[in-house]
C-alpha cells in the first residue's frame, strides 16, 4: 500500500488514521496546505519512517496565506519534498489567480535554485500555466501532477516535460479520468488517496485505499492486475527514493 498525496492531518481523527497508515502502508506522502500547518502537523504527529510530511501552500488558500510565502521558501530549503502547491483556475478561485501565480512561481524558482525537489502539484483548470511555470525553471526537480484533469493536449505536454502523475480511485470513477489515465506513461504513475477531500460513496478515501486504482488501470492499460500492481510499486519506490534526505541540501 502506498499513497503519494494525502491530507492525513485533516481527517477528523488524524492521529488514529496516522497510526493506522503507518502500520498498513509501505509509504505515505502527507502534503500540507500551508507552511504553518506543516509546522503544526510535524509537531503533533509522531515521526514515522514511512510517512513523509512536506511543506506546501495550497492554491485554494493562497489569497489568505500569501504572507506565509517567506516561511514556505525557508522550509523548502530543509525539505526534499514540497506540496501541496500549484494553481487553481476554476471559477471559484480564479479571482485570486495572480496571487496564486506569484506564490507558485517563487516556489518553483526556489526548488530550481536548490537543485530540485519532488513537488506534488495541483493544476485544476490551470495545467497550461502550471506547465509554463515548470518550463521556466527547468531545474525544479520532479513534478508530480496530482489528479490531473485537464485536456489531452496539456497532458501530452506534461508527459514531454517529464512530469509524474499521482492518481486516485475517485479520479477513475469518471469517464474523463479514465480516458486521461489510459494515455499516462505507466512508468510514471503512482497511487494517491487525496483523502479526506476525495471521497468514494461519500466516505473519505483512506491512504490504504489508494491502491484501489489497480483494477481500473488494468482495464484501460490492457494489463493484468498483477502487472499493474508491480509497476505501481516499482514506480512508488523510485519516487520515494528521490524524496529521501540525500536529495536535500
Ligand atoms: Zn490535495
Amino acid at each position: 500500500m502506498m499513497d503519494f498525496h494525502c491530507h492525513l492531518d485533516l481527517y477528523p481523527s488524524a492521529r488514529t488514521v496516522h497510526t493506522e497508515a503507518a502500520r498498513r502502508c509501505e509509504f505515505v506522502w502527507l502534503v500540507t496546505t500551508s507552511p504553518r500547518a506543516f509546522i503544526a502537523t510535524s509537531r503533533i504527529l509522531q515521526p514515522a519512517p514511512t510517512i513523509i510530511i512536506s511543506p506546501g501552500l495550497h492554491p485554494e488558500v493562497a489569497h489568505q496565506r500569501h504572507n506565509e510565502l517567506p516561511l514556505l521558501l525557508e522550509e523548502i530549503g530543509r525539505a526534499s519534498a514540497v506540496g501541496e502547491v500549484g494553481l487553481d483556475g476554476s471559477a471559484r478561485y480564479r479571482e485570486h489567480f495572480s496571487v496564486q501565480k506569484a506564490i507558485f512561481e517563487a516556489t518553483v524558482e526556489r526548488c530550481s535554485e536548490l537543485g530540485g525537489r519532488v513537488l506534488s502539484i495541483h493544476s485544476r483548470s490551470a495545467a497550461k500555466e502550471v506547465l509554463d511555470t515548470l518550463e521556466r525553471h527547468s531545474a525544479h526537480g520532479t513534478a508530480v501532477l496530482h489528479w490531473f484533469s485537464d485536456s489531452p493536449t496539456q497532458l501530452r505536454r506534461a508527459i514531454e516535460l517529464g512530469c509524474w502523475f499521482s492518481i486516485g480511485p475517485a479520479m477513475l470513477r469518471s469517464a474523463n479520468g479514465l480516458r486521461l489515465a489510459a494515455s499516462l506513461p505507466s512508468e510514471r504513475v503512482v497511487p494517491e488517496s487525496d483523502g479526506p477531500f476525495a471521497k468514494l460513496d461519500s466516505r473519505p478515501i483512506m491512504p490504504w485505499q489508494a491502491m484501489d486504482i489497480v483494477g481500473p488501470l488494468a482495464n484501460v492499460w490492457g494489463l493484468t492486475e498483477d502487472k499493474v500492481r508491480a509497476q505501481l510499486t516499482e514506480n512508488g519506490r523510485e519516487l520515494r527514493h528521490m524524496m529521501t534526505a540525500e536529495n536535500s541540501q
